[in-house]
């Protein structure tokens, strides 16, 4: 029922998306929530393991692009680090903002992983997109207030989405 609503994976940092992973998933782009998918919140700019990860997947010939509803600054700033393209104030779960992305790093969604904490912005923006959705586990317990409400929700649409998966062989990977 709330299919529309589920992750092609559920993994519990980032970091789980090596770039050999993307390359075997046959993706050639990779697009980055910042707030509580990367880092918290509070936190401005990413740091040296971060970075290195993304230049890992650059130089391994993936495209790296931030999708943010935040204001400017946030995604600005963090993204000026590593010249990383950005689409602020993105609307999501619109796709709107992620097609901008798209045309602006000329990528299309059928090539493209979306990763992120929350399933009512970013997994339900990409698999409308047709983007791989990915939902990441929150960095911090913290979160916006705009975002706390939010998260019992999320819960149950996880725990539903689990327990899909455990019956359908146990495969993360499995309703593609
Ligand atoms: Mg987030």
């Amino acid at each position: 029922m709330f299919k529309f609503l589920y992750p092609k994976e559920y993994i519990s940092s980032v970091y789980e998306m090596s770039a050999e992973k993307i390359k075997r998933l046959g993706m050639d782009t990779v697009v980055f929530d910042i707030d509580n998918t990367l880092v918290p919140y509070w936190i401005k700019t990413p740091d040296e393991k971060l970075t290195g990860y993304f230049r890992s997947l650059e130089k391994a010939g993936i495209k790296t692009a931030v999708l943010s509803n935040s204001r400017e600054e946030r995604s600005k700033v963090f993204c000026a680090v590593t010249s990383m393209p950005y689409v602020y104030r993105a609307g999501k779960p619109g796709r709107k903002g992620f097609n901008a992305l798209m045309a602006k790093i000329g990528s299309v969604p059928e090539k493209t992983v979306i990763m992120g904490d929350q399933i009512f912005t970013d997994v339900w923006c990409g698999n409308r997109a047709g983007a791989y959705s990915v939902l990441v586990k929150q960095v911090s317990p913290k979160d916006e207030l705009i975002t706390a409400p939010k998260r019992p929700f999320e819960k149950i649409i996880v725990k539903m989405y689990l327990r899909h998966i455990s019956k359908n062989g146990g495969n993360n990977e499995q309703h593609k």
